[in-house]
């Protein structure tokens, strides 16, 4: 059974209208068994648990087993790695060769032991190698592993060019190029490094793009480097999920806010597993140290600066539950699937609206409810304001808590006339507005996928009937 796309918006409506706030949405009735998967693959999705495929797995299937370059957007959490590994271990065959058929780049470290781990999940029951590499790690051990052969690679784009660059590994027979987050790959300044790679790759390959928003700079490196892709899009990066409810509170400063966090913390029952989030790795620093002095070992903190080792393990015991509170950056967090948060805090206010929805996207994964809140300085409110033009609500402010202490204590930052470190690109980790953010939000703004979705869709049917589609996705597997 499947419903056309306007009856699948009434069906929308009509639950919205209903039950605003945690709307169960019965979308995409594809299951795993419509899919022309093999049964090998179908057994370890079914061992999994996974019933339906997302949608932009559902769409991605045929488009990127046709051999055509693609470039598939969708909202994070939505299942992209299945979206583009599904398809290609489909059709990937058993091969002794040494050297790598698929190279799958992703931005960080993290990620990489990510997708290393869902593609093996996936091929418990094929016969192929995958292999993941990155900087940080004892390069001579990489060169080992890759002389030993592998169908797979994994990588960062500046661990793979430096074994690239070596001869060890060989990248001409790569018939598929994936390259996951591209835009956070290209937020992190890594577009030398991708065409760097290109002149390794032959040139008849697949190439598979993968993105939560599309923005300029993606759309640039399309043109200039791919034969029209078929482009894939099925999440709004403007739309906030219905498992998550919203709040924010006004703080005047860094000190004010980490006493405000404090406090909310204090309540284990509630904040059990907490993200938060600061815009640049001197606050992370900062409040890391602040949250130490109170609760000593529940917290930790990950941010570039930090060795690879420190980063894994906090991660882990995040994941885990060994520590309650994870400080991150932006850049850390992306892309990460850790289980059942129960809060994302955004201690500062994102400049970029999106990595606001790809913060809270961080909880309310799966079928749990999740809760985020936002703290805003005065300075911060046309940020805010801008998250809430871009998801079109209204996050409701909560009154600031009469016990908590409001302090005048400041920052080196928010000493007014001193020098101030701002960062002049958003190539670095460290996301401060300074004058250069203008204009490339600006530029940004344009191709704003969710917004000018979102118009489209409110000038058709009057009303924004645009949820995000996490929800369903997830929902589904339940089915
Ligand atoms: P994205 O790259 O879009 O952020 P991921 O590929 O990291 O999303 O997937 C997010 C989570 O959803 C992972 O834990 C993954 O195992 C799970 N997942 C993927 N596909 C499905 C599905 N069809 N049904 C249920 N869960 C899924
Ligand atoms: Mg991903």
């Amino acid at each position: 059974m499947s419903f056309c796309y306007l009856e699948k918006l009434c069906i929308l409506f009509f639950l919205n209208t209903r039950k605003p706030t945690f709307v169960k949405i019965f979308f995409g009735m594809t299951t795993f068994q419509d899919l022309d998967l093999s049964n090998q693959l179908y057994n370890s999705i079914e061992e999994l648990g996974f019933t339906h495929p997302t949608p932009i797995q559902e769409q991605s299937f045929s488009v990127v087993r046709s051999g055509k370059d693609v470039v598939g957007i969708a909202q994070t959490g939505t299942g992209k790695t299945f979206a583009y590994m599904l398809p290609i271990l489909r059709d990937l065959k058993f091969s002794k060769q040494i050297t790598p058929r698929v190279l799958v780049l992703v931005p960080t470290r993290e990620l990489v032991l990510q997708v290393v781990d869902e593609i093996e999940k996936l091929t418990k029951y094929i016969n192929l190698r995958v292999l993941g590499v990155y900087g940080g790690a004892n390069i001579n051990t990489q060169k080992q592993a890759v002389a030993q052969g592998t169908d797979i690679i994994v990588a960062t784009p500046g661990r793979l060019y430096d074994l690239g660059l070596s001869n060890v590994l060989k990248l001409k027979s790569i018939q598929k190029l994936v390259i996951d987050e591209v835009d956070v790959m290209l937020d992190l300044g890594f577009r030398f490094q991708l065409l760097n790679i290109f002149d390794l790759l032959p040139r008849a390959r697949q190439n598979i793009m993968f993105s939560a928003t599309m923005t300029d700079d993606v759309d640039e490196l399309i043109n200039d480097f791919f034969k029209a892709p078929q482009k894939i899009s099925v999440a709004l990066s403007g739309t906030p999920l219905d498992n998550i409810q919203q709040t924010s509170y006004i703080a005047p400063n860094f000190y004010t806010k980490a006493n405000l966090l404090a406090h909310l913390l204090r309540d284990r029952d509630a904040f059990t597993k907490v993200l938060v989030f600061v815009s640049n790795k001197r606050r992370a620093d900062l409040l890391f140290a602040a949250l130490e002095e109170i609760f000593g070992s529940e917290s930790c903190v990950i941010h570039s600066n930090k060795t690879q080792n420190y980063r894994i393990r906090s991660i882990r015991q995040f994941d885990e539950g060994k520590n309650r509170i994870l400080v991150a950056t932006d850049v850390m967090a992306r892309g990460l699937d850790l289980d059942e948060i129960s809060h994302v805090i955004n201690f500062d206010t994102p400049y970029f609206p999106e990595n606001y929805m790809h913060r809270i996207g961080r909880t309310g994964r799966a079928e749990h409810e999740g809760k985020t809140i936002l703290f805003s300085t005065e300075k911060e409110q046309e940020a805010k304001e801008r998250i809430e033009a871009l998801m079109d609500y209204k996050i409701p402010v909560l009154d600031f808590p009469e016990e908590v202490e409001i302090t005048k204590q400041l920052t080196e930052e928010e000493r007014p006339k001193e020098d101030q470190e701002i960062s002049k690109n958003r190539t670095s980790e460290e996301y401060v507005p300074g004058p250069a953010f203008h204009e490339k939000s600006e530029k940004n703004s344009k191709t704003n996928q969710g917004g000018s979705y979102k118009r489209e869709i409110a000038r058709k049917y009057k009303k924004p009937k645009t949820r995000g589609d996490k929800n369903y996705n997830m929902r589904n597997k339940k089915k």
